[in-house]
């Protein structure tokens, strides 16, 4: 999978996707990730990207000429690449998608992370200022997405927070040992509380079914404790899950 992020600070967006998990993704080549720099493509003579907001309220807002020609650009470089290679890849009039992150998008979950990841290829356009002056965005988005209920000052890292979340549901990304399945959310539950060495630790015991060696038992404990987490901490997850598990 492919990620194309469209920002005014591509450094950021480096550095944040290239350490860890996701760094040695990319360089086994499960993912991979751009960062293109919106700025190059003014036509400004002054590298301009950002001009006032029409009406009361002062702000800047990112300018629809250079937003549009790196779109226009990225998709154009996706298409010529997936002509190149029509057996392996998406056809090239598949329609990629374009995702705006905003505050006033969709909020991202889980289930959108495994939807996202099933693309080949994602564009992620990141806004700063005030956002991104609204016909452009009418022309060339075709997702809105939000990480959360509060503003942020730039879109960088919801992508970022995008780009992880989808990565790790991309094959060969996380080992065996690093199954996303389990992961809270897998199967709509927050995952149990899990323990590592020493088994005793200020004073506090490893629960003693975990060293019983019982895969049936310690399955049952592990489902015991992850619905009465979730009841705790998400009781809309616990009252979804018994809508759809309880059959009687
Ligand atoms: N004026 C915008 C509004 O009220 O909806 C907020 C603009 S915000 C200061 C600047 C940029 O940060 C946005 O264009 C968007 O790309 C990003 N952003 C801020 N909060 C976000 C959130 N919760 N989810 C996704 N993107 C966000």
């Amino acid at each position: 999978m492919f990620f194309h992020v469209l920002t005014l600070f591509p450094e950021m967006i480096m550095e944040g996707l290239g350490t860890s998990i996701l760094g040695r993704a990319m360089q086994k080549g499960c993912i991979q990730a751009e960062a293109i720099n919106i700025r190059d493509y003014t036509t400004n003579k002054h590298q301009k990207v950002d001009d006032y907001t029409y009406g009361p309220g002062a702000g800047m807002l990112m300018q629809a000429q250079p937003v549009y020609d790196c779109v226009h650009a990225v998709l154009t470089r996706i298409a010529e690449r997936r002509a190149r290679s029509p057996e392996t890849e998406s056809p090239a009039e598949k329609r990629v998608r374009v995702v705006y992150v905003t505050p006033q998008g969709a909020v991202f979950d889980q289930k959108m992370a495994q939807e996202f990841a099933k693309e080949e290829d994602l564009v992620l356009l990141c806004g700063h200022y005030e956002g991104i002056d609204e016909r452009v965005l009418e022309e060339v988005v075709t997702d809105y997405v939000s990480i959360g209920d509060y503003v942020l000052t730039g879109g960088e890292l919801p992508a970022m927070v995008m780009v992880d979340a989808i990565s790790r549901l991309v094959p060969g990304v996380l080992n065996n040992d690093e199954s996303a399945v389990t992961d809270s959310f897998g199967n709509g539950l927050l995952e149990h509380p899990q323990y590592s060495r020493p088994q005793v630790w200020h004073d506090k015991e490893v629960p003693p079914v975990l060293l019983s060696g019982n895969h049936k038992l310690i399955e049952k404990w592990q489902l015991e404790e992850s619905l009465k987490r979730t009841k705790e901490r998400r009781p809309d997850l616990y009252q979804k899950w018994r809508e759809e598990n309880d059959h009687s």
